[in-house]
């Protein structure tokens, strides 16, 4: 992407314009704001801050690619990531489970998949978003939303009513429970992650897990640099570049090589992933919830951030539309419940065989399911 330099952020509304109002920082608030921007909306993004972690990579798998082509960041994100073209899952003991090639849904300019930082990426999103003309109002949470208006809260100062709400406060904000009167969804898994030096050999993706229901997934992001990450079963009490070795130690010969490659004194973070879906409707009035708000899923086949994606694509084409704000949010959840269902239902069932994964669950076969699926335009 090139920079255009200093950039003076468009008024919160205008005319006729639709004032969008985007809570969340994360790649679905991100991803929204750009595409509502793109789509002629003025748009006002709330976050207490926004940037992912440089320690923690995001696997962005074909049909998450084909979504930030559409946002129109797609160059910016290969410039930044590591290209790459097949996915190999090993079980015990190195045993294949499944290889699978990344379709190349973006198009033939662009490769299948590809490994980047969350850092890069939510840079990438947010540069986009201010040259769209998103305002980020950075340091300034939600307390609340009412679906009348709609009318966001704060800590301090006057409500602020908006034409629509998008809530993308992720998984387990206590914003999603009290607006949706959802319960608070419990961790599934915590990851631990970091970078190690990339050896030449390594240039796909790479997943593992374990007769104990231990998983890893490794995924270049770089010519020098690979994201690994960890959920293990047993608790590490130190978060270090020792503690992540002897986690990867725990697997089979690929994983457990690249131990020799994180360097000491590597950052190592730990994140909870939550999973579960947001009871429908996942849209009161014109509030409307997206990204992991509305549907975290599970680590495996990399699809929550994919599906965060998409609802951004979808929200830009349907503000393309005419429509009052109430009827785009509830054609968005018409539109975007099916598909992320079907997605659900198919990664949830290859990570309940992650957790226990004994029983004749054929990997291959839900990987085959998902790329069906994905394979249709969000
Ligand atoms: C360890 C790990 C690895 C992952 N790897 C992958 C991967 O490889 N590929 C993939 O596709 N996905 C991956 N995911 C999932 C992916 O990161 C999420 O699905 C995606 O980031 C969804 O983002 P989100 O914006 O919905 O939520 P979040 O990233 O959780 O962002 C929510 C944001 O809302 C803000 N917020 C909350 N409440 C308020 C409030 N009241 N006011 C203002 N702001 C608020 C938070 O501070 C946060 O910035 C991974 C997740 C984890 C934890």
């Amino acid at each position: 992407m090139r920079s255009k330099g200093k950039r003076v952020a468009k008024p919160a509304a205008s005319g006729s314009k639709r004032n969008v109002a985007v809570i969340g920082g994360g790649l679905a608030g991100l991803a929204c704001a750009l595409a509502a921007a793109r789509a002629g909306a003025s748009v006002q993004l709330f976050a207490l801050r926004v940037a992912g972690d440089p320690a923690v990579h995001v696997d962005v798998v074909p049909n998450m690619l084909r979504g930030l082509v559409q946002l129109g960041v797609g160059d910016a994100c290969v410039r930044a990531g590591f290209p790459y073209r097949r996915t190999s899952a090993i079980g015990q003991r190195g045993t294949p489970l499944y290889s699978l090639d990344a379709a190349r849904l973006a198009g033939p300019r662009y490769p299948g998949a590809l490994g980047i930082t969350s850092a890069q990426l939510h840079a990438v999103l947010k540069a986009a978003g201010a040259e769209a003309g998103v305002v980020m109002r950075l340091g300034e949470p939600v307390v609340d939303v009412d679906v009348e208006g709609p009318r966001l809260r704060f800590a301090r100062g006057e409500p602020l009513r908006v034409d629509l709400a998008v809530l993308a406060c992720g998984a387990r904000g206590g914003l999603r429970e009290r607006f949706f009167g959802a319960d608070a969804l419990p961790a599934e898994a915590e990851w631990s992650c970091g970078l190690a030096g990339r050896p030449l050999a390594l240039d796909d993706a790479l997943q593992a897990t374990t007769a104990a229901g231990d998983r890893a997934h490794v995924v270049p992001v770089s010519g020098s640099l690979a994201g690994v990450r960890v959920a293990s079963r047993q608790a590490i009490g130190a978060l270090d570049a020792q503690a992540l070795r002897a986690l990867l130690a725990r697997f089979p010969a690929p994983i457990a090589a690249l131990a020799a490659h994180v360097e000491e004194g590597a950052p190592v973070v730990r994140q909870q992933l939550a999973s579960g879906l947001l009871p429908q409707p996942w849209a009161r009035g014109a509030v409307l919830a997206v990204g992991d708000c509305a549907h975290a899923l599970p680590a495996v086949f990399g699809q929550a951030g994919a599906q965060a994606i998409e609802d951004a694509v979808v929200l830009g084409e349907l503000l393309r539309q005419e429509g009052t704000p109430a009827a785009i949010a509830q054609r968005l959840v018409a539109r975007r419940f099916p598909r992320v269902q079907q997605v659900a239902a198919i990664a949830m069932q290859a990570a309940r065989w992650q957790a226990a994964p004994e029983g004749d669950t054929d990997l291959l076969q839900l990987a085959r399911s998902l790329d069906a699926v994905v394979h249709e335009p969000a």
